[in-house]
């Protein structure tokens, strides 16, 4: 499904932005409750947006129409365990109000849909929530200097209440750095992605064994979430030299998280 040009949700993500950092408080993490309530229920909208946090069983978020009106509403499940996630899934359903709802009076979303990546329609969702929670500009200003670890993973998920792996994405996707971020679950990829500079890594795809020389298969024997950064030569790509540093998950789903950032 293709949607209407005029409304890119990356332009539509900062159009908002620039509201909340010129007129409004422009605090970060952002208060999406107090955008919404500032934004789209005073001038120049003419129906509501409102938003509703619930017990549901089957759905994450939804954004729906009152029938007959130009009312809309949030509605968000409660039992979403992380708050992180609640919040990206809030920020995805302002997406779909901001760009879509000309397509549909109702958008709901599973874990499914909102790991959509083949529908253009979550897709954009996505990017709007990614780029509304975690501005660009603030992203260069405070982050675009420092080496990509997991340390600095963790600090941008903390700035903007971002899940790692969100965070992760938005960093590959603005920065001008060669790195990749690498999710591994028993020494398997599960989830990458790589920034526009990266060269080939040996390993990539989901499936693929993490590389038999690399910090992230040969992790030391520890219980620290966070590993230093270190040098290992060319274990993931054979023509550039990286450094890589790991942050193992304890909340029982055993994933790994791999920073690798190229040095030439
Ligand atoms: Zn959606």
């Amino acid at each position: 499904m293709t949607t209407n040009p005029s409304n890119a949700p990356e332009r539509e993500a900062n159009r908002l932005t620039l509201f909340w950092q010129k007129f409004g408080p422009n605090t970060y993490p952002i208060d999406i409750d107090a955008l919404v309530s500032g934004t789209f229920n005073g001038d120049g909208f003419q129906g509501s947006l409102s938003t509703r946090l619930e017990r549901f069983d089957s759905f994450e978020g939804c954004l729906v129409k009152t029938s007959g009106t130009d009312d809309w509403t949030i509605l968000l499940n409660s039992r979403t365990p992380n708050k992180r996630r609640l919040r990206f899934t809030y920020a995805h359903e302002l997406g779909h109000f901001m760009c879509h709802r000309h397509l549909r009076d109702r958008f709901e979303d599973s874990e499914a849909t909102l790991n959509d990546f083949h529908s253009d329609v979550e897709r954009e969702a996505n990017i709007f929530a990614s780029s509304l929670l975690m501005p660009a500009n603030l992203f260069r200003d405070e982050f675009s200097a420092d080496p990509w670890t997991t340390e600095l993973l963790c600090a941008i998920g903390s700035r903007f209440e971002c899940s790692l792996q969100a965070s992760a994405l938005r960093y590959i996707n603005l920065t001008s750095k060669p790195c990749a971020f690498i999710v591994s679950r028993d020494g398997m990829i599960v989830w990458s992605s790589k920034s526009k500079t990266s060269p080939f890594l040996r390993a990539f795809k989901f499936g693929d064994e993490l590389p038999e020389l690399s910090y992230a298969k040969n992790p030391p024997p520890s219980e620290v979430a966070i590993t230093d950064s270190v040098q290992t030569g060319y274990s993931w790509s054979e023509s550039q030299c990286c450094k890589e540093s790991q942050y193992f998950d304890y909340s029982g789903n055993g994933f790994q998280y791999t920073c690798v950032e190229f040095t030439g």
